[in-house]
């Protein structure tokens, strides 16, 4: 991945779950799973999981870490898996 993330997994036409079509300026957010963009119904799917809120805690933690170096903007990006976003 690059810096690119953001037009990448924000743009993306596709809920990488559902495979429901995604306009450019629907919201969409990214999975704690996988960081796969997915749809809002997908997310509400994802959070209804058992190990959704460890998973979460997990995530955020590594995310900071491991995205530090790749993207110039960790924070946004790590963000995103909380707070819908648009393309
Ligand atoms: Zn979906």
């Amino acid at each position: 991945m690059t810096e690119k993330w953001q037009e990448k997994l924000s743009c993306a036409l596709h809920c990488a779950r559902c495979d429901t079509k995604l306009k450019p300026d629907e919201q969409r957010i990214l999975s704690v799973y996988d960081h796969n963009p997915i749809c809002l119904t997908c997310k509400k799917e994802e959070e209804a999981r058992p190990d959704y809120e460890e998973t979460s805690r997990n995530m955020i933690g590594s995310c900071m870490a491991e995205t530090e170096l790749l993207y110039s903007d960790p924070g946004g990006y790590c963000y995103f898996h909380f707070y819908p976003f648009k393309c």
